[in-house]
């Protein structure tokens, strides 16, 4: 444990002397909680002395690269902008979506619920054996696909994805693992349950997932690399990852109509029926994980052998045309919208 004087004293040259790399994936407040701990402070510590008057926990830290936080890394450590950058969500930009938002929930990033320094919702998960591998050669850390709502699955580990303690059911809130300690402790490890203490990691498999759900989550995983598009002609990621999440809000509503939609997914999926929990409300990217992964399973299997299989599907749906098909839709897609057109449109004449 070192003061946080002789902190200083020891960061004259302006380089963190303790300073690491982020790990492969690694999220930006994972590696920042790592590198005061590093060196001997507590992460609150650590933010007071270089951001005295910034609001650090009470918003989503990772959301954003923010300048003012940035500038810190990059004078301090041989960091380049362009890692930095690449630990926070926003780096999915071009991807996962076109742009980052500021202000609202933004599609396929799970909310914590953020309610001062709390959480509510449970928008980190982990994936165990994960954590107990780094522990075997490092300190753990915390993944940014971890807080995905794409991701489901560890595809390395062949495990369903935790979001809770596995003993208390809190959700995950590794920076808060120091609360109630003057100091940090020497051993401490933010893969523990900040409420009860119970581990995290666990060498067990405790959760193992069927070898179609791995493939899922692989093929999924791929849609994110814009040199293996989904669909042949698609440019961008989001292009297709935009509409993939606009079929699973249809799939997920509660209108009679589009019941009929989900009930012929399922049947060709050979999935038990379910009804849709929770209220209209309810975004897909707050749903339980195994919720999820039937969803992105069913609007997946809709778009392979485009657009053939999609028009198969909807087309005995004698009432589900384009105005439902399209309602609600926030970014248009072109290769959607014409094949919707095309083959779903009803005007007076053809009615
Ligand atoms: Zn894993
Ligand atoms: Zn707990």
């Amino acid at each position: 444990m070192i003061s946080k004087e002789s902190f200083f004293q020891l960061n004259a040259s302006r380089q963190w002397p303790a300073y690491e790399d982020p790990r492969p994936d690694e999220l930006f407040s994972s590696w920042l909680t790592r590198i005061a701990h590093l060196h001997g402070l507590k992460v609150e510590t650590f933010c007071k002395i270089y951001w005295k008057n910034l609001t650090f926990w009470n918003r989503d830290i990772d959301r954003f690269y923010y300048d003012k936080v940035s500038a810190v890394f990059l004078a301090n450590s041989r960091i380049t902008p362009d890692k930095l950058r690449n630990t926070f969500l926003s780096s999915y930009e071009g991807k996962l979506f076109e742009l980052a938002t500021y202000k609202t929930n933004q599609n396929w990033i799970i909310p914590l619920g953020i309610y001062h320094r709390t959480r509510s919702g449970y928008g980190q998960m982990y994936c165990p054996r994960c954590l107990y591998n780094d522990e075997q050669i490092s300190k753990p850390y915390f993944r940014k696909s971890w807080r995905l709502s794409l991701s489901f699955a560890c595809v390395d580990c062949g495990s369903w994805l935790s979001d809770r303690c596995p003993n208390c059911n809190s959700p995950v809130v590794f920076f808060r693992n120091e609360v109630g300690f003057k100091n940090i402790l020497p051993d401490v490890n933010i893969a523990r349950c900040y409420r009860c203490r119970e581990k995290l990691s666990n060498e067990q498999i405790n959760m193992p997932a069927d070898k179609s759900i791995i493939t899922l989550q692989t093929t999924l995983n791929r849609c994110l690399i814009a040199e293996s598009p989904p669909i042949d002609f698609l440019v961008y990621p989001f292009q297709y990852l935009d509409i993939l999440h606009h079929l699973i809000r249809l799939i997920n509503s509660k209108s009679t109509l589009l019941a009929q939609l989900r009930h012929s997914l399922c049947e060709l999926n050979k999935l038990e029926y379910w009804q849709p929990i929770g209220s209209y409300r309810d975004r897909f990217d707050t749903l339980p994980i195994g919720e999820r992964m039937k969803l992105l399973l069913l609007a997946h299997y809709l778009l392979e052998d485009w657009p053939s299989r999609f028009i198969n599907v909807v087309y005995p749906i004698k009432r589900l045309r384009s105005a439902w098909l399209l309602k609600d839709l926030t970014s248009k897609h072109y290769w959607f919208d014409y094949e919707v057109m095309f083959h779903f449109y009803i005007t007076n004449s053809n009615r």
